[in-house]
């Protein structure tokens, strides 16, 4: 009823199932409102649609953002005597990841990131560990995934930020390749990839050179 009552003061028509779609659109013009609205209007088209969202037929609607924001975070344990991939290159090293597939920490914070954005289940549930088809797979299998992934719900790449954590060896020398090797996969200009690597100023794993860490943050466009 509140609900109701609101969207009419708002002239939002009240939903009904038989005009879903026309009230998705409805729907999505009220949330395009709350982008360029003054301050006092945002805050009743924000309670309206909380309140019209909380039925389950409409939620899906909530993908229908012009941007969406996500994170990623991975972090493997290194042993010494398997290869080291990062961002799908092979980085000389006396150690590597363990992992089930090849262990790219970067790859797999990306998929990460890019599932989140989508408020998708993480590459853990959609690439789960337990099923031997994934075993030594190529990460980017699951990135090619993901942005499958976005483009079918509508949305483009608009940046990437990556950092990596991992006392040795130095990535300078091997940023472009990676960066380069990225901007393939993605499908993404090299202007809106970026890369940083840090140590962790050899304390606890990371630091000892028995882990490595990735972070990163994605920002998704509505096509
Ligand atoms: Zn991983």
């Amino acid at each position: 009823m509140a609900a109701a009552a609101t969207a009419a003061a708002l002239a939002i028509p009240t939903l009904h199932s038989s005009n879903l779609s026309s009230a998705q659109t409805q729907l999505r013009n009220g949330r395009q409102a709350q982008v360029c609205a003054p301050r006092a209007l945002l805050f009743q088209v924000v309670s309206t649609s909380v309140e019209v969202e909380s039925r389950p037929s409409v939620k899906r609607d909530a993908q229908v953002l012009p941007f969406r924001v996500g994170h990623g975070f991975d972090l493997h344990r290194l042993e010494p005597g398997l290869p080291l991939i990062i961002g799908g290159i092979d980085i000389p090293h006396e150690r590597g990841c363990e992992a089930h597939s090849d262990g790219d920490v970067l790859l797999h914070c990306i998929v990460d990131a890019i599932l989140g954005a989508l408020s998708l289940p993480d590459i853990g549930q959609i690439f789960p560990d337990t099923d031997p088809k994934w075993r030594g797979a190529a990460s980017s299998v699951f990135v090619k995934e993901a942005v499958k992934l976005m483009h079918e719900a509508g949305y483009v790449l608009g940046n990437i930020d990556a950092t990596l954590i991992l006392q040795k060896p130095k990535l300078s020398p091997h940023k472009e390749s990676i960066r380069k090797n990225l901007c393939e996969l993605l499908g993404a200009d090299p202007a809106v990839v970026n890369i940083k690597a840090k140590t962790h100023e050899k304390v606890d794993s990371l630091g000892e050179n028995r882990s490595i860490a990735a972070h990163t943050v994605v920002l998704l466009m509505r096509k």
